[in-house]
């Protein structure tokens, strides 16, 4: 999960990495109450998890509160790069000396940690990367040793800070692994990080993205996500212990089970929609091995919630969970949803006793449900009614 910047900021905060004081507004008015609190010049920043905003007008100084009234309401609702801004961080201007960059990141290709540092800080990283990479330090982050006040100086010598610099940035980068390490963090990177003419160091700037395989030992992280532009389904599939993703644009709800066989359906699917008018997956939902009925009938529920699909496909290979579960588990969803089930299934069931199942869908005769014994054939015909559907 990505944060927005004044979420990144409140973390930092709380493991002492110097931010500047500001608050967050959902108004012009509240914008200016802010800033007279805070007294002085203050900058106005939209928050939306999007880089860039500096350039696209997102970022703008105030010198007194009415001039931060007005620069809250042009930012307020602007859209940035289609995300719109709801809300605007305002926070003390600082008076900036240099800005550097800096960031810890998960190297999945390297399997490591890996910090980067660079002494030219404000511009775009890969923008930089790519014209200037010897201007940005890379370095390995052991994650059993870590990264230190010590080790954290070496980062930023390799990196070229100036050396009046060096020590306070040090300090700072060794309280941002911190930050990484004790938040579960995949990324934690501030760009900039500036130095002020008193040579304090400040990130004005924060990107952090959570990793949500670690929710469960940081309670405080789901207060964290954004209701207001999570995708509802996925609220609810979330609820549900669900693992569901919306996919845009799609009309043939999928279910299935174990995450390789889902993925194939939706190649499958999309294949044999371009055969129908262009239909799509809608979805992606893997109930896992035990397919219970509630955890079908939960499935269902999530994806016949949607309004963009026309059809289901429930795509089933029994191994522990054997076909006549599932197909036992089919019928009680039907049966728990009653008239919430409105939209054509197709099932396809394979693998461990699989005649049984196909047995038992055919004795329930569901006015809903065809089967179809093919992966292939079975996508054609979900296609096929979610075209007829559309
Ligand atoms: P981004 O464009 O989304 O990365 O937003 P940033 O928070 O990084 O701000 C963009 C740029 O605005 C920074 O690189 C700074 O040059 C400038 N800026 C942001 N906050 C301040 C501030 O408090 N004082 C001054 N002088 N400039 C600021
Ligand atoms: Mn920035």
């Amino acid at each position: 999960m990505d944060l927005y910047e004044h979420q990144a900021k409140d973390l930092f905060e709380a493991h002492g990495v110097p931010v500047s004081r500001g608050s967050v507004a959902v108004t012009p008015e509240e914008a200016e109450a802010v800033a007279r609190d805070i007294g002085g010049a203050v900058v106005i920043k939209a928050q939306v998890k999007v880089g860039g905003r500096g350039k696209a007008g997102g970022v703008k100084l105030a010198k007194t509160p009415e001039e931060a009234n007005e620069k809250a309401h042009e930012i307020l609702g602007m859209d940035i790069k289609g995300h719109t801004v709801h809300r605007v961080l305002v926070a003390e201007a600082s008076q900036i000396t240099q800005e550097y960059y800096v960031s810890f990141l998960l190297d999945r290709a390297n399997r490591t940690f890996l910090a980067m540092a660079s002494a030219e800080g404000g511009m775009e990283i890969e923008q930089l990367a790519a014209e200037r990479p010897d201007a940005l330090a890379k370095v390995p982050i052991d994650p059993l040793i870590g990264c230190d006040v010590e080790r954290a100086r070496a980062i930023v010598d390799e990196a070229g800070f100036p050396l009046d610099v060096a020590d306070a940035a040090a300090e700072v980068i060794a309280k941002l692994w911190e930050t990484f390490v004790a938040e579960d963090a995949t990324l934690v990177e501030v760009n900039p990080l500036i130095s002020d003419a008193e040579g304090t160091v400040i990130a004005l700037d924060g990107k952090v993205t959570l990793d949500e395989n670690a929710d469960f030992r940081h309670p405080g992280h789901t207060d964290l996500v954004d209701q207001r532009t999570e995708n509802p389904l996925e609220a609810k599939a979330k609820a549900k212990g669900l693992n569901y993703v919306k996919l845009d644009g799609g009309q043939v709800g999928i279910i299935g089970n174990g995450a390789g066989l889902v993925m194939s359906t939706l190649d499958v699917v999309a294949y044999a929609g371009e055969k129908h008018g262009g239909v799509k997956p809608a979805n992606f939902l893997d109930i896992g091995g035990g397919a219970s009925a509630q955890v079908m009938a939960d499935g269902l529920d999530v994806i016949l919630g949607d309004p963009d699909v026309r059809s289901v496909f429930v795509n089933v290979f029994g191994g522990i969970t054997a076909c006549d579960a599932v197909a036992n588990g089919i019928v009680e969803a039907l049966k728990i949803l009653g008239d919430a089930a409105t939209k054509p299934l197709v099932v396809r069931l394979d693998g461990n006793n699989v005649l049984e199942g196909r047995r038992i869908l055919d004795e329930a005769n569901h006015p809903l449900v065809t089967q179809v014994d093919t992966m292939d054939n079975a996508a054609d015909r979900a296609a096929e009614l979610a075209a007829a559907g559309v």
